[in-house]
């Protein structure tokens, strides 16, 4: 606490807290992980990846082409026909909790470095990306000798080989969800991590490596979307999973069709989060603010419209600018920190882009007060009310730190609301009634639904969307479905 004099406000403040980078030792290159090793690109193609707080490069990785994707689905193939395909769930399971073990022993290794690549404040990959990912290994060993008892027939087989695309906005957490249903339902893997945060994924190689998975059963290939494309093309491929955008997953969904893969696609959203006027607004604005500023807003179930009774609209938008005043925007490394940096130029460029629509069109834009540092790529927490449902920011996917707000009066006027777009993977309902809550449920069209709270995840609990945000379930017994031929 700073007090300039005795009768002055006291100017209450948090010290820098920042976490120390001495845990990670970033290489200045790496290499492809491919049947056990690391390996260089068969063309010798490298590029930087960033720190997005900085700017400044953290090292270059290598860009997978076709001659590697090749090399990857061939091991990944070798794997599931010799050792990896004759080993009994029982013993897959013991190498998914040493995974898990392992990622929990390193865990503030992966948290410092995924905060590094990604931009994230680091309470939210040390609380939330690091932990889950954990226990998305642990959940999936249980159930790796316990298949025929999953619901899918008395001997559900494994579908060979998976090609796992995934992005940037939780890079370690997104290949956690990928890797660990496939491998305990015995599978093989070729993942490949977004061109911008590609490190967690890599630290994640060498811990497969440590628990000694047979070579060739997990292959990570960095690369562009170019390297997406050869995996999905891949004759050798028996599977896609793709978690991103929906113009690439239906570009995906073209290039597979009539092949005989199997195809899972995790797409985006553009969620309502519902508030009516008897839930506890203080809760609610905290669910208000985890919904859409939490990782900065990249997340592809966040609450980005604001479905507000028109009755406590007022208060409910004067709280939430009250609370959003208190949040700490700056060094994702710092402890205190709430919202960190923006992925990329590209993503930053987007959001800018789109905000700039959400006011040419009439809507009313709100930011608190809020310095960013000179260097980096960085956005305010933003609120637009004043929105009506044809806006481009009440419709498209904006993936930032930007709240849409709307009204409305009745349950039915929020439900056609909250429905009105192409999207349907989640959606939030704040009331103290459980009847209201049920009703509110029933109508939804979104593959998740939270009530009373938000963005909260659970490997034991299914998650996926219908319409244009995608199809299949990841996480639970669901997520099991996506790799096994049942
Ligand atoms: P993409 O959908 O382009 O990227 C997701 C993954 O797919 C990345 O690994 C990417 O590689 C790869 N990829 C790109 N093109 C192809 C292709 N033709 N075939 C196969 N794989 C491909 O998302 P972006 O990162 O470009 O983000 C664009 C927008 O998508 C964001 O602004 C956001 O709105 C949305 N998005 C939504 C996500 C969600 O979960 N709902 C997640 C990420 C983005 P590379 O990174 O090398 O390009």
């Amino acid at each position: 606490m700073v007090a300039t004099s005795p009768l002055a406000v006291p100017d209450w403040d948090y010290a820098p807290a920042p976490e120390s980078t001495d845990i990670v030792s970033i290489a200045p290159r790496y290499s492809l992980f491919i049947g056990g090793e690391f390996v260089p690109p068969a063309d010798g193609g490298y590029f930087a990846t960033l720190n997005p707080a900085t700017e400044e490069p953290l090292a270059e990785v290598a860009q997978a082409g076709q001659a590697d994707v090749d090399r990857a689905v061939a091991a990944a193939r070798d794997a599931y026909e010799g050792p990896w395909g004759a080993t009994p769930g029982r013993d897959r399971a013991k190498y998914l909790y040493r995974i898990a073990r392992v990622i929990q022993e390193r865990a503030r290794e992966f948290a410092v470095l995924e905060s590094l690549d990604n931009g994230k404040p680091i309470r939210e990959s040390r609380d939330v990306d690091i932990p889950l990912a954990a226990a998305h290994f642990f959940y999936y060993a249980g159930w790796a000798d316990k298949l025929e008892h999953a619901g899918f027939g008395p001997d559900p087989r494994p579908l060979g080989v998976a090609g796992q695309i995934i992005p940037w906005n939780f890079p370690l957490l997104m290949a956690a969800w990928k890797l660990a249903p496939a491998l305990a339902a015995g599978n093989t893997c070729v993942l490949k991590p977004a061109e911008t945060t590609p490190l967690t994924a890599l630290l994640l190689a060498e811990v497969i490596g440590e628990a000694g998975l047979p070579p060739g059963t997990v292959n990570i290939l960095t690369g562009d979307g170019a390297t997406g494309q050869a995996l999905v093309a891949h004759p050798g491929v028996d599977k896609i999973a793709f978690t991103g955008s929906t113009e690439v997953g239906k570009e995906i969904q073209r290039a597979v069709a009539g092949t005989g893969k199997k195809l899972t696609l995790e797409l985006g959203g553009k969620a309502a989060n519902v508030v009516f006027d008897d839930a506890p607004l203080d809760q609610a604005v905290e669910g208000i603010v985890n919904g859409i500023f939490f990782n900065q807003g990249h997340v592809c179930c966040a609450g980005s419209r604001l479905l507000v009774q028109e009755s406590v609209a007022d208060t409910v938008l004067d709280r939430l600018k009250r609370r959003l005043g208190t949040l700490r925007l700056g060094d994702p490394l710092d402890k205190n920190t709430d919202i960190g940096a923006i992925n990329s130029r590209q993503q930053l460029d987007k959001i800018t882009e789109l905000t700039a629509a959400g006011e040419q069109e009439g809507a009313e834009r709100w930011s608190p007060a809020c310095a960013l540092p000179d260097r980096g790529y960085w956005f305010p927490p933003t609120v637009f009310s004043g929105v009506s449902q044809a806006h481009r920011i009440a419709q498209e996917e904006i993936f930032g730190p930007v709240l849409s707000v709307l009204t409305f009066r009745t349950p039915e006027e929020a439900v056609a609301k909250a429905n009105n777009t192409p999207y349907g993977l989640s959606a939030g309902i704040w009331t103290e009634k459980g009847s209201r809550i049920f009703w509110m449920a029933q109508r939804l069209r979104a593959g998740v639904i939270w009530a009373n709270t938000y963005n909260r995840f659970d490997p034991a609990s299914p998650f996926g969307g219908y319409q244009e945000s995608g199809f299949g379930r990841e996480g639970g017994r669901h997520g099991l479905a996506g790799y096994l031929d049942a």
